[in-house]
Protein backbone atom coordinates (compact mmCIF):
# COMPACT_ATOMS: atom_id res chain seq x y z
CA UNK A 1 0.00 0.00 0.00
CA UNK A 2 0.84 3.49 -0.97
CA UNK A 3 0.15 6.53 1.48
CA UNK A 4 -0.30 9.57 0.24
CA UNK A 5 -0.41 12.51 3.49
CA UNK A 6 -2.34 15.01 2.00
CA UNK A 7 -2.03 19.10 2.28
CA UNK A 8 -4.93 21.05 2.51
CA UNK A 9 -5.84 24.77 3.55
CA UNK A 10 -9.31 26.13 3.50
CA UNK A 11 -11.19 23.10 3.03
CA UNK A 12 -9.23 22.73 -0.27
CA UNK A 13 -6.21 20.36 -1.64
CA UNK A 14 -3.30 22.06 -2.35
CA UNK A 15 -1.19 21.13 -5.42
CA UNK A 16 1.39 19.49 -3.55
CA UNK A 17 -1.44 16.88 -2.75
CA UNK A 18 -2.49 16.17 -6.49
CA UNK A 19 1.34 15.99 -7.43
CA UNK A 20 2.29 13.76 -4.71
CA UNK A 21 -0.57 11.71 -5.76
CA UNK A 22 0.90 11.64 -9.31
CA UNK A 23 4.03 9.76 -8.26
CA UNK A 24 1.95 7.33 -5.89
CA UNK A 25 0.12 6.00 -9.20
CA UNK A 26 2.80 5.80 -11.23
CA UNK A 27 4.92 3.68 -8.59
CA UNK A 28 1.72 1.80 -7.75
CA UNK A 29 0.98 0.77 -11.44
CA UNK A 30 4.84 -0.03 -11.14
CA UNK A 31 4.91 -1.89 -8.21
CA UNK A 32 1.06 -3.36 -8.16
CA UNK A 33 0.28 -1.32 -4.56
CA UNK A 34 -2.90 0.05 -3.93
CA UNK A 35 -3.29 3.95 -3.15
CA UNK A 36 -4.20 5.03 0.00
CA UNK A 37 -4.44 9.07 0.74
CA UNK A 38 -4.73 9.95 4.78
CA UNK A 39 -6.89 13.30 5.30
CA UNK A 40 -6.02 14.68 8.92
CA UNK A 41 -7.88 17.84 10.00
CA UNK A 42 -11.54 18.82 11.20
CA UNK A 43 -14.17 19.18 8.96
CA UNK A 44 -12.58 17.76 5.77
CA UNK A 45 -16.22 16.13 4.22
CA UNK A 46 -15.28 18.52 1.19
CA UNK A 47 -11.92 17.29 0.35
CA UNK A 48 -12.75 13.26 1.06
CA UNK A 49 -15.23 14.44 -2.12
CA UNK A 50 -12.34 15.47 -4.19
CA UNK A 51 -10.09 12.71 -3.46
CA UNK A 52 -12.95 10.28 -4.20
CA UNK A 53 -12.57 11.84 -7.69
CA UNK A 54 -8.66 10.64 -8.34
CA UNK A 55 -8.02 7.28 -9.09
CA UNK A 56 -6.91 5.95 -6.11
CA UNK A 57 -8.26 3.02 -3.83
CA UNK A 58 -9.14 4.44 -0.10
CA UNK A 59 -9.29 7.77 1.96
CA UNK A 60 -8.44 7.76 5.82
CA UNK A 61 -10.14 10.24 7.31
CA UNK A 62 -8.95 11.47 10.67
CA UNK A 63 -10.85 14.20 12.33
CA UNK A 64 -10.27 15.80 15.43
CA UNK A 65 -10.66 19.44 16.81
CA UNK A 66 -6.66 19.13 17.52
CA UNK A 67 -6.29 18.51 13.71
CA UNK A 68 -8.27 21.57 12.81
CA UNK A 69 -4.88 23.44 12.18
CA UNK A 70 -1.15 21.44 11.43
CA UNK A 71 0.73 20.36 14.55
CA UNK A 72 4.03 17.93 14.31
CA UNK A 73 3.20 16.92 17.51
CA UNK A 74 -0.52 15.87 16.63
CA UNK A 75 0.60 14.85 13.25
CA UNK A 76 2.75 12.26 13.81
CA UNK A 77 0.99 10.79 16.91
CA UNK A 78 -2.26 10.32 14.46
CA UNK A 79 0.18 9.23 11.23
CA UNK A 80 2.25 6.56 13.66
CA UNK A 81 -1.27 5.14 15.00
CA UNK A 82 -2.84 5.52 11.60
CA UNK A 83 0.40 3.49 9.93
CA UNK A 84 0.86 1.49 12.52
CA UNK A 85 -1.83 -0.64 11.76
CA UNK A 86 -1.11 -0.87 8.23
CA UNK A 87 1.57 -2.50 6.20
CA UNK A 88 3.16 0.34 3.77
CA UNK A 89 5.34 0.15 1.07
CA UNK A 90 5.90 3.85 0.78
CA UNK A 91 4.73 6.58 2.35
CA UNK A 92 4.51 9.74 0.30
CA UNK A 93 4.51 14.02 1.81
CA UNK A 94 5.50 16.88 0.18
CA UNK A 95 8.83 18.99 0.29
CA UNK A 96 6.86 22.03 1.48
CA UNK A 97 7.36 23.42 5.26
CA UNK A 98 4.78 21.40 6.75
CA UNK A 99 6.14 17.84 5.05
CA UNK A 100 9.76 19.06 5.85
CA UNK A 101 8.42 19.31 9.03
CA UNK A 102 6.63 16.38 10.33
CA UNK A 103 7.94 13.67 7.83
CA UNK A 104 11.53 13.40 9.50
CA UNK A 105 9.96 13.03 12.84
CA UNK A 106 7.89 10.31 11.00
CA UNK A 107 10.47 8.58 9.57
CA UNK A 108 12.58 8.60 12.62
CA UNK A 109 9.96 7.66 15.02
CA UNK A 110 9.35 4.89 13.47
CA UNK A 111 12.66 4.22 12.23
CA UNK A 112 12.69 3.93 8.55
CA UNK A 113 14.49 5.75 5.58
CA UNK A 114 13.46 9.31 4.73
CA UNK A 115 14.43 10.80 1.04
CA UNK A 116 13.67 13.99 0.84
CA UNK A 117 13.38 16.08 -2.01
CA UNK A 118 11.99 12.99 -4.86
CA UNK A 119 11.89 14.36 -8.10
CA UNK A 120 11.61 10.80 -10.49
CA UNK A 121 11.74 7.49 -9.31
CA UNK A 122 12.74 3.94 -11.04
CA UNK A 123 11.93 0.67 -10.88
CA UNK A 124 15.11 -1.50 -10.99
CA UNK A 125 13.66 -5.46 -10.67
CA UNK A 126 11.88 -5.44 -8.02
CA UNK A 127 13.54 -2.13 -6.07
CA UNK A 128 12.36 1.09 -6.07
CA UNK A 129 14.83 3.76 -6.17
CA UNK A 130 14.23 7.26 -5.95
CA UNK A 131 16.23 10.38 -7.10
CA UNK A 132 16.79 13.29 -5.94
CA UNK A 133 18.77 16.62 -6.59
CA UNK A 134 21.84 17.58 -4.79
CA UNK A 135 24.10 20.86 -5.12
CA UNK A 136 21.91 23.10 -6.20
CA UNK A 137 20.64 20.39 -8.68
CA UNK A 138 23.76 20.10 -10.36
CA UNK A 139 23.61 16.36 -9.74
CA UNK A 140 20.87 13.87 -9.50
CA UNK A 141 21.21 10.82 -7.34
CA UNK A 142 19.34 7.60 -7.57
CA UNK A 143 18.49 6.39 -4.15
CA UNK A 144 17.42 2.73 -2.82
CA UNK A 145 16.48 0.90 0.21
CA UNK A 146 17.88 -1.70 2.49
CA UNK A 147 15.54 -3.54 4.91
CA UNK A 148 12.02 -3.80 4.43
CA UNK A 149 9.43 -1.05 3.66
CA UNK A 150 8.31 1.15 4.39
CA UNK A 151 10.40 4.32 3.09
CA UNK A 152 9.02 7.88 3.78
CA UNK A 153 9.40 10.43 0.79
CA UNK A 154 8.92 13.93 0.49
CA UNK A 155 8.04 15.23 -3.17
CA UNK A 156 9.75 18.41 -4.74
CA UNK A 157 7.14 20.74 -5.67
CA UNK A 158 6.85 21.41 -9.67
CA UNK A 159 8.35 17.77 -9.92
CA UNK A 160 5.29 15.89 -11.25
CA UNK A 161 2.90 17.55 -13.38
CA UNK A 162 -1.15 17.76 -11.59
CA UNK A 163 -2.04 17.37 -15.31
CA UNK A 164 -1.46 13.59 -15.31
CA UNK A 165 -3.33 12.64 -12.28
CA UNK A 166 -6.09 10.61 -13.12
CA UNK A 167 -9.33 10.34 -12.05
CA UNK A 168 -12.52 8.19 -12.28
CA UNK A 169 -11.77 5.59 -8.69
CA UNK A 170 -13.92 5.11 -6.41
CA UNK A 171 -12.02 5.01 -3.70
CA UNK A 172 -13.36 3.56 -0.03
CA UNK A 173 -14.12 5.64 2.82
CA UNK A 174 -12.56 5.12 6.17
CA UNK A 175 -12.87 6.97 9.02
CA UNK A 176 -10.39 6.62 12.58
CA UNK A 177 -11.27 8.17 15.40
CA UNK A 178 -8.04 9.43 17.60
CA UNK A 179 -7.45 9.93 21.09
CA UNK A 180 -4.47 12.00 21.50
CA UNK A 181 -2.48 11.55 25.08
CA UNK A 182 1.53 13.30 23.75
CA UNK A 183 2.01 16.65 24.67
CA UNK A 184 1.45 19.87 21.92
CA UNK A 185 5.15 21.51 22.18
CA UNK A 186 4.30 24.03 19.28
CA UNK A 187 0.79 25.74 18.15
CA UNK A 188 0.15 28.05 15.22
CA UNK A 189 -0.16 31.30 16.65
CA UNK A 190 -0.93 33.29 13.47
CA UNK A 191 -1.37 32.89 9.46
CA UNK A 192 0.04 35.48 7.62
CA UNK A 193 -0.99 35.18 3.81
CA UNK A 194 1.00 36.01 0.97
CA UNK A 195 -0.42 38.46 -1.09
CA UNK A 196 -2.49 37.22 -3.59
CA UNK A 197 -1.74 37.88 -7.34
CA UNK A 198 1.58 39.19 -6.79
CA UNK A 199 4.10 36.84 -4.54
CA UNK A 200 1.90 33.81 -3.85
CA UNK A 201 4.18 32.61 -6.65
CA UNK A 202 4.12 28.43 -5.87
CA UNK A 203 -0.18 28.28 -7.09
CA UNK A 204 0.32 31.19 -10.26
CA UNK A 205 -0.34 29.80 -13.54
CA UNK A 206 1.15 32.46 -15.06
CA UNK A 207 4.67 34.32 -14.11
CA UNK A 208 6.56 37.05 -15.79
CA UNK A 209 9.79 37.08 -14.31
CA UNK A 210 12.45 39.95 -14.89
CA UNK A 211 16.19 39.71 -14.03
CA UNK A 212 19.60 42.01 -14.14
CA UNK A 213 18.60 42.80 -17.69
CA UNK A 214 15.81 45.14 -16.63
CA UNK A 215 19.12 47.82 -15.83
CA UNK A 216 17.11 49.21 -12.98
CA UNK A 217 14.52 49.43 -10.46
CA UNK A 218 11.88 51.49 -12.29
CA UNK A 219 12.52 48.98 -15.67
CA UNK A 220 10.30 46.36 -13.66
CA UNK A 221 7.38 48.52 -14.54
CA UNK A 222 7.43 47.01 -17.97
CA UNK A 223 7.56 43.46 -16.02
CA UNK A 224 4.35 44.06 -14.02
CA UNK A 225 2.61 46.08 -17.12
CA UNK A 226 3.19 42.35 -19.33
CA UNK A 227 2.01 40.72 -16.06
CA UNK A 228 -0.78 42.66 -16.06
CA UNK A 229 -2.00 41.91 -19.91
CA UNK A 230 -1.95 38.19 -18.86
CA UNK A 231 -3.50 38.64 -15.36
CA UNK A 232 -0.06 37.04 -14.44
CA UNK A 233 2.09 37.01 -10.63
CA UNK A 234 5.66 38.54 -10.82
CA UNK A 235 9.02 36.80 -10.44
CA UNK A 236 12.54 36.83 -10.37
CA UNK A 237 16.27 36.48 -10.23
CA UNK A 238 17.92 36.68 -7.11
CA UNK A 239 20.36 39.87 -8.11
CA UNK A 240 16.65 41.76 -8.60
CA UNK A 241 16.23 40.72 -5.18
CA UNK A 242 19.35 41.37 -3.74
CA UNK A 243 19.22 45.07 -5.18
CA UNK A 244 16.38 45.74 -3.48
CA UNK A 245 14.19 46.34 -6.77
CA UNK A 246 11.29 43.41 -5.01
CA UNK A 247 11.13 41.76 -1.98
CA UNK A 248 12.59 38.61 -1.25
CA UNK A 249 9.39 36.75 -1.91
CA UNK A 250 9.57 37.25 -5.60
CA UNK A 251 12.50 35.34 -6.31
CA UNK A 252 12.12 32.46 -8.19
CA UNK A 253 15.34 29.91 -7.59
CA UNK A 254 17.45 27.67 -5.10
CA UNK A 255 17.18 30.27 -2.52
CA UNK A 256 13.40 31.28 -3.10
CA UNK A 257 10.53 29.79 -4.84
CA UNK A 258 10.44 26.81 -6.41
CA UNK A 259 7.20 27.31 -9.14
CA UNK A 260 5.75 25.15 -12.15
CA UNK A 261 3.46 27.52 -13.56
CA UNK A 262 1.81 26.75 -17.01
CA UNK A 263 3.54 29.60 -18.32
CA UNK A 264 6.86 31.08 -17.05
CA UNK A 265 8.22 34.23 -18.86
CA UNK A 266 11.93 34.87 -18.51
CA UNK A 267 12.84 38.09 -18.98
CA UNK A 268 16.46 39.32 -19.05
CA UNK A 269 17.07 36.57 -16.92
CA UNK A 270 20.61 34.51 -18.35
CA UNK A 271 19.28 30.88 -17.19
CA UNK A 272 22.24 30.34 -13.87
CA UNK A 273 21.33 26.76 -12.42
CA UNK A 274 20.05 28.25 -9.36
CA UNK A 275 17.30 29.98 -11.05
CA UNK A 276 16.12 27.36 -13.27
CA UNK A 277 15.81 24.68 -10.36
CA UNK A 278 13.13 26.84 -9.47
CA UNK A 279 11.37 26.96 -12.69
CA UNK A 280 12.76 24.32 -14.97
CA UNK A 281 9.69 22.10 -14.38
CA UNK A 282 7.23 24.84 -15.85
CA UNK A 283 4.61 23.60 -18.73
CA UNK A 284 5.72 26.12 -21.17
CA UNK A 285 8.59 28.30 -20.71
CA UNK A 286 9.10 31.84 -22.89
CA UNK A 287 12.54 33.50 -22.86
CA UNK A 288 13.10 37.02 -23.79
CA UNK A 289 17.25 37.42 -24.17
CA UNK A 290 19.22 39.92 -26.23
CA UNK A 291 22.21 36.98 -25.92
CA UNK A 292 21.27 33.99 -28.01
CA UNK A 293 23.80 32.00 -26.07
CA UNK A 294 22.20 32.81 -22.60
CA UNK A 295 21.98 29.40 -20.68
CA UNK A 296 17.97 29.85 -20.45
CA UNK A 297 17.34 28.91 -24.09
CA UNK A 298 18.47 25.49 -22.85
CA UNK A 299 15.23 25.31 -21.23
CA UNK A 300 13.28 27.40 -23.10
CA UNK A 301 10.36 26.58 -25.56
CA UNK A 302 10.22 29.37 -26.97
CA UNK A 303 13.18 32.14 -27.31
CA UNK A 304 13.02 35.82 -28.43
CA UNK A 305 16.88 36.63 -29.14
CA UNK A 306 16.13 40.58 -29.17
CA UNK A 307 16.16 43.57 -26.22
CA UNK A 308 13.40 43.31 -23.96
CA UNK A 309 13.14 46.81 -24.04
CA UNK A 310 11.61 46.37 -27.50
CA UNK A 311 9.46 43.02 -27.18
CA UNK A 312 7.88 43.39 -23.55
CA UNK A 313 6.02 46.62 -23.78
CA UNK A 314 4.89 45.09 -28.05
CA UNK A 315 3.71 41.92 -26.06
CA UNK A 316 1.98 43.62 -23.99
CA UNK A 317 0.25 45.64 -25.95
CA UNK A 318 -0.73 42.36 -28.33
CA UNK A 319 -2.17 40.67 -25.29
CA UNK A 320 -4.08 44.07 -24.16
CA UNK A 321 -5.47 44.65 -27.99
CA UNK A 322 -6.73 40.80 -27.78
CA UNK A 323 -8.66 41.31 -24.91
CA UNK A 324 -10.09 44.52 -25.90
CA UNK A 325 -10.65 42.15 -29.30
C1 LIG B 1 24.03 29.81 -3.20
C2 LIG B 1 23.40 30.59 -4.34
C3 LIG B 1 22.02 30.63 -4.41
C4 LIG B 1 21.40 31.34 -5.44
N1 LIG B 1 20.03 31.35 -5.51
C5 LIG B 1 19.45 31.95 -6.57
C6 LIG B 1 18.03 31.93 -6.70
O1 LIG B 1 17.29 31.39 -5.88
N2 LIG B 1 17.50 32.53 -7.78
C7 LIG B 1 18.26 33.15 -8.75
O2 LIG B 1 17.68 33.69 -9.72
N3 LIG B 1 19.60 33.20 -8.63
C8 LIG B 1 20.20 32.63 -7.56
N4 LIG B 1 21.55 32.71 -7.43
C9 LIG B 1 22.30 33.59 -8.35
C10 LIG B 1 22.60 32.96 -9.70
O3 LIG B 1 23.80 32.25 -9.63
C11 LIG B 1 22.71 34.04 -10.80
O4 LIG B 1 23.71 34.96 -10.41
C12 LIG B 1 21.42 34.80 -11.05
O5 LIG B 1 20.36 33.90 -11.28
C13 LIG B 1 21.56 35.70 -12.26
O6 LIG B 1 20.44 36.52 -12.36
P1 LIG B 1 20.03 37.16 -13.74
O7 LIG B 1 19.85 36.09 -14.75
O8 LIG B 1 18.91 38.09 -13.49
O9 LIG B 1 21.27 38.07 -14.07
P2 LIG B 1 22.44 37.89 -15.15
O10 LIG B 1 23.08 36.57 -15.03
O11 LIG B 1 23.28 39.10 -15.05
O12 LIG B 1 21.65 37.89 -16.54
C14 LIG B 1 21.06 39.00 -17.12
C15 LIG B 1 20.59 38.58 -18.50
O13 LIG B 1 19.89 39.66 -19.10
C16 LIG B 1 20.22 39.70 -20.47
N5 LIG B 1 20.01 41.09 -20.92
C17 LIG B 1 20.66 42.19 -20.53
N6 LIG B 1 20.13 43.29 -21.14
C18 LIG B 1 19.13 42.84 -21.94
C19 LIG B 1 18.24 43.47 -22.84
N7 LIG B 1 18.22 44.80 -23.01
N8 LIG B 1 17.35 42.69 -23.51
C20 LIG B 1 17.33 41.34 -23.37
N9 LIG B 1 18.18 40.69 -22.53
C21 LIG B 1 19.05 41.44 -21.82
C22 LIG B 1 21.68 39.30 -20.55
O14 LIG B 1 22.00 38.78 -21.83
C23 LIG B 1 21.75 38.25 -19.45
O15 LIG B 1 21.55 36.94 -19.99
C24 LIG B 1 22.18 32.01 -6.41
C25 LIG B 1 23.58 31.96 -6.32
C26 LIG B 1 24.17 31.24 -5.30
C27 LIG B 1 25.67 31.19 -5.24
Amino acid sequence: MIFVITEHKDNKLKSITSEALVLAQRVGQDFGQPITAIVLGSNVSGLVDELKTKQIDRVVVAEHPDLAEYSPDRYVEALKTILGNEKPFLVIAGHTTQGIDFAPRLSVSLRRPLIAGCVDYEKQGDKLLLTRQVFNAKMNIKTGLRGDPPCFATVSPGAFSTDDLKAGGSAEVVSVSLQFSGPVRRKLIERIEAQKGKVDLTAAPIIVAGGRGLKEKDNFKIIFELADSLGASVGASRPVVDSEWLAREYQVGSSGQTVSPKLYFAVGISGAIQHLVGMQTSRCIVAINKDVEAPIFKVAHYGIVDDLFKVVPALTKIFNDLKLG
